[in-house]
């Protein structure tokens, strides 16, 4: 099936059909795991990977590998990019794009809240490196505004922001990007996936995922993704997935691709199991807030409606009571639901992320944004990732321990 084909499908088929290919030898249906490392070409394919000018095939699988390119193809038609570049992790996809697109004397603006491994590379590393960063609010196109300076290179958004699912307007900050001459405007979409947002049709030039989240959908394999156009991600391959080596394992591209065929139907039942704990904590007597995107009392629900076609599956919420003691609470007491960090799982899992200490650590807010944050997270956020069982289990489940 070419390409062009597959462009035009729905998501439903893109997810499952998208760079599989039956096998011409043996005909297999599913697509077949390649786990060499390295290949014995037909013709003289060069050594360094400089020096491979008319050579397509594969020669090492640093440089590509087929399960891990069929991977990259169904995520890149998924996400309607020309092309995507894979890695071992989330982080190492966000390390390698930094990496690779900024240098010393350069500036960036980027989300003052948003994943703490994202918020402590970009505020305690880059700088190291020469590097300028401002935190901005990145909900309030003025304050990104403010921060541009003649160097900066990069606005790093991330909508829905970990962990109060703060929304960035992607098709305005991209346009007054462009307006303002910025080369790079990169959207961390891990919580929103191609089936709620498509960053990229908006204006942004690069999208990053986990793939350990809702694309794997199963809890059992790391990954990130970088897609855009094809001379960029072209560029990236060379530069960090053949010289930094943060590559993907062929095994865990396999089990990702599993999982990335039933991600449309996933985010459909995320999505309305969702909606219905979200009915009963906001309910609640124990909780004080809810935070999701699409509840009318979201402060950018409006926002929501535009830009995301799926609400998602992630509700953060604070409780009246001290979170901590909630949280010991869950850990000893809940059923299924898993207290555990990551999300987009099939199963529930929940985590309290404490306000004191991610300010200290992580977010490191100036006065005003410490009191913003703090009027929000309140003693801190409890972040349910809300999985595929029957939400009437569970609700059940939480409110035996809130
Ligand atoms: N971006 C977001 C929004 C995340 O939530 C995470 C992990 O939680 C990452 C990036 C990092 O991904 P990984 O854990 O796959 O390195």
């Amino acid at each position: 099936m070419s390409e062009k084909t597959n462009r035009k499908w729905s998501n439903s088929t893109k997810a499952i059909h998208a760079g599989e290919h039956v096998d011409p030898t043996t005909k297999a249906s599913s697509p077949n795991l390649v786990m060499s490392s390295t290949f014995a070409p037909s013709e003289f394919a060069g050594f360094s990977a400089l020096n491979r000018e008319g050579y397509s095939g594969f020669s090492y699988s640093r440089v590509a590998n087929p399960t891990v390119n069929n991977l990259q193809e169904k995520l890149a038609i998924l996400e309607g990019a020309e092309a995507a570049q894979v890695f071992g992790s989330g982080m190492a996809a966000a390390h390698a794009l930094l990496m690779s697109r900024l240098t010393a004397g350069d500036h960036i603006i980027f989300s003052e809240v948003n994943y703490v491994g994202i918020a402590e590379l970009i505020r305690n590393s880059l700088p190291r490196w020469g590097i300028q960063v401002s935190p901005v609010d990145t909900s309030d196109i003025g304050e990104i505004s403010s921060a541009i300076r003649p160097n900066t290179k990069m606005i790093w958004l991330e909508t829905p922001a970990n962990p109060i699912l703060r929304l960035a307007d992607i098709k305005e900050i991209a346009q007054m990007a462009k307006d303002r001459m910025i080369k790079d405007v990169v959207v961390d979409s891990t919580f929103a996936t191609p089936i709620a947002t498509k960053p990229l049709e908006l204006g942004a030039n690069f999208v990053m995922h986990s793939l350990t989240k809702y694309i794997c959908g199963h809890g059992d394999a790391m990954g990130g993704a970088i897609l855009g156009s094809k001379e960029n991600i072209d560029d990236l391959n060379l530069e960090a997935a053949v010289h930094y080596g943060g590559i993907l394992s062929p095994f865990n591209a396999w089990l990702i691709s599993r999982g990335a065929a039933t991600l449309p139907i996933r985010m459909k039942a995320h999505e309305d199991n969702a909606k219905v704990v979200v009915d009963f904590l906001k309910d609640h007597s124990k909780v004080d807030t809810v935070f999701y995107p699409g509840l009318s009392t979201h402060p950018q629900h409006q926002l929501a409606k535009k830009q995301m076609m799926n609400y998602s599956g992630m509700i953060a919420f604070t409780t009246k009571m001290p979170g901590e003691a909630i949280a010991k609470n869950m850990i000893e007491n809940l059923g299924f639901i898993h207290f555990a960090v990551s999300l987009g799982h099939h199963r529930t899992l929940i985590y309290w992320i404490p306000t004191d200490p991610i300010l200290k650590s992580s977010f490191k807010l100036n006065k005003r944004a410490e009191k913003k944050y703090k009027s929000i997270a309140k003693d801190g956020v409890f972040r349910l990732s809300v999985g595929l069982e029957n939400p009437k289990d569970i609700c059940e489940d939480l409110d035996r321990v809130l």
